[in-house]
């Protein structure tokens, strides 16, 4: 079996002055996740796939970096805080951990994969995704550190909305809360490992001006994040709330069980969310014959992916930089 791994960062209406970054920081995240893959050996033994264990490490590496909506640079709630959600699932066994609205840690991926790996529930809130990732000793950090500039602008420009038209300014790369378009930096990957498990992972601040305590999609088994070694491994990005409704990523491995093509299945789930509940946004998804989708009906999606010692990537519709990893 070759390993693949994809990645997205985020759907939506992309400024020309945050593709570079975008790519740059996928394209890192693609290396890191395809590196472990290529070792093909569990390195924390909590994992139960490599394909989970590369997930996470290239989440990671888009949470931190500023370009993305998502750990550090994810955006901020009404209130200017950083609240984050992130959720993981493996196809082997079904296994699944996500943290909702958690506060103060660097990665809420790594959050989300001690739910999924020590864990007998799945799924922590608020502060008892905080404690628990406390009880893991995952180590707090200040709030402050998680905001960067981008994100406070952001907000900035989310408060004095009344007074700024529906145009989308150059300089906006965070969603506006209320708006159908937007441009979003929620991340994701997914991936196939050597043994043939399948593994998905998606990590979100949400939409700039969410209200406190709301949870979007991203965390949400079978909205944001699926894993199913019977069919696909899926991370999906966009409007929260009708991926929630459509129930997007359980969607799309349907389609794949049913023997749609991967773009197709795809294609499929977002005119259903585009028919019935309005809202944009893509997704990425691998089989476990190892083949790719990616797809999306907003603007644009930054995505890339490795496979076959080849690294692709793009945020435009028919873009492929190919390049040897
Ligand atoms: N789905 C995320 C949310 O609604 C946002 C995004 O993917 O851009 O929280």
């Amino acid at each position: 079996m070759k390993p693949v791994i994809v990645v997205h960062g985020g759907a939506g209406e992309i400024s020309d002055s945050r593709v570079q970054p975008k790519l740059d920081g996928m394209r890192k995240a693609v290396r890191e996740g395809y590196r472990i893959l290529q070792q093909n050996q569990i390195l924390d033994a909590d994992f139960p796939s490599v394909a989970a264990e590369a997930v996470t490490a290239a989440v990671r590496v888009l949470e931190d970096l500023e370009a993305f909506n998502a750990g550090y640079g994810s955006v901020l709630t009404e209130d200017g805080e950083v609240e984050m959600d992130a959720g993981i699932m493996e196809g082997k066994n079904l296994a699944y951990g996500a943290v909702g609205g958690i506060v103060k840690v660097k990665n809420a991926i790594d959050v989300a994969a001690k739910v999924m790996n020590k864990s007998e529930h799945c799924f922590f809130a608020g502060a008892g995704a905080n404690r628990f990732a406390e009880s893991q000793h995952v180590p707090e950090v200040s709030g402050e550190s998680l905001k960067s500039p981008f994100a406070i602008r952001a907000l900035e420009r989310f408060r004095n909305s009344e007074n700024i038209t529906n145009e989308i300014d150059d300089a906006d790369e965070a969603p506006i809360v209320g708006k159908k378009e937007g441009s979003r930096g929620t991340v994701g990957a997914v991936a196939l490992d050597a043994h043939g498990h399948l593994a998905a992972a998606t990590s979100t601040g949400g939409l700039t001006g969410k209200l406190v305590g709301r949870i979007g999609d991203t965390p949400v088994i079978g909205a944001g994040v699926y894993a199913d070694n019977d069919s696909a491994a899926i991370s999906t990005t966009g409007l929260g709330e009708s991926f929630l409704r459509a129930l997007v990523a359980r969607r799309i491995s349907e389609h794949v069980e049913k023997g749609e093509k991967s773009n197709v299945a795809i294609k499929r789930a977002l005119d259903f969310m585009e028919q019935r509940v309005g809202g944009d946004g893509g997704a990425v998804l691998v089989t476990q014959s190892g083949d790719i989708g990616i797809e999306w009906n907003s603007t644009r999606m930054g995505w890339a992916y490795a496979c076959n010692g080849r690294l692709h990537s793009g945020c435009n519709r028919h873009e492929d930089f190919d390049e040897s990893i």
